[in-house]
């Protein structure tokens, strides 16, 4: 029996001051650098999960929502570039502590919904502009602060004009429970 499968990632996914900021800054990138990421698909993903099969969908998302993680702010400060995937992105040279513990829940969930994950040490990056074929020289970076309240389900559909993000559901970032519930009872 076939069964159905969407290709999925978890994402940062932008509310809409944070993608105008953003798209302002792909906007200031110089012309003929590549392929500029559209507006609607900027985003920082979290973890890349590729073709997912209906039944497993549910279950991670029955993961997903049994993870506690505390908002935070992350500053993008720098572009970066990778020479074989053609990538130029904007990155933060410090990945917060309650980043880093989101993206570690995410990989044991999707590893306990039998998926295989990317264990490379995570990296979080933006993708501004694909097709790149040369390191540019680049405007100033202005930072920009990324507060994140949730992270995002979001399927990869091809389209006529390319590839469409779509986010399917989001899951509030929230202070984790332990540590504000009050004195602990010692046992
Ligand atoms: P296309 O692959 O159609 O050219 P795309 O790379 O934008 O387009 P997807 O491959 O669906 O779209 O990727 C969705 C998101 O996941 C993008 O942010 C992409 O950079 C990231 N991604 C894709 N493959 C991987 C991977 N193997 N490891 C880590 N991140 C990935
Ligand atoms: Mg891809």
């Amino acid at each position: 029996m076939k069964t159905e499968s969407a290709r999925l990632f978890f994402a940062l996914w932008p509310d809409e001051a944070q993608r105008t900021a953003l798209t302002a800054m792909t906007e200031s990138l110089p012309a003929g650098l590549g392929r500029h990421v559209a507006p609607a698909n900027i985003h920082i993903t979290l973890l890349f999960l590729g073709a997912v099969a209906a039944e497993t969908r549910q279950a991670l998302e029955a993961a997903a929502t049994r993870i506690a993680a505390s908002p935070f702010v992350l500053t993008l400060d720098h572009y970066g570039y990778w020479r074989k995937p053609q990538v130029l992105w904007a990155g933060s040279r410090v990945t917060p502590p309650e980043l880093r513990g989101l993206v570690e829940q995410l990989q044991r969930a999707a590893s306990a919904c039998g998926l295989s994950v990317d264990n490379r040490p995570y990296q979080p990056h933006l993708t501004l502009c694909r097709k790149v074929r040369q390191p540019p020289q680049l405007p100033k970076f202005l930072p920009f602060y990324w507060a994140a309240a949730d992270f995002s389900l979001v399927e990869s559909r091809s389209a006529p004009g390319g590839v469409r993000y779509e986010p399917c559901r989001a899951w509030a970032l929230r202070v984790d429970v332990d540590s504000t519930s009050g004195p602990h009872s010692v046992e």
